[in-house]
């Protein structure tokens, strides 16, 4: 379970504000957060094998077993299902 926590950097809008004064006045110019890159959270805990999105990057290793005597083409695979 992976828990988020409000950006303090940004206040969690994942925007920056930035007050230029330039000779036409001020200019605000917003840019992304780079703490949270936009996302306005950061993640407070993440589990090992959680990738900082927060979903858990998992690969299967999955064995498909054709068996002898189908031809190719012929074969109905039933991936991801498990006993
Ligand atoms: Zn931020």
């Amino acid at each position: 379970m992976v828990t988020f926590k409000n950006c303090t950097t940004c206040g969690s809008t994942g925007q920056l504000r930035k007050v230029v004064n330039t000779m036409l006045g001020q200019m605000v110019s917003t840019t992304t957060c780079s703490t949270c890159n936009g996302a306005g959270q950061l993640l407070d805990k993440r589990p090992p094998g959680v990738d900082n999105s927060g979903l858990v990057s998992k690969e299967d290793m999955i064995t498909v077993k054709i068996p002898a005597g189908v031809r190719r083409g012929n074969a109905t695979l039933h991936v991801g299902q498990r006993k």
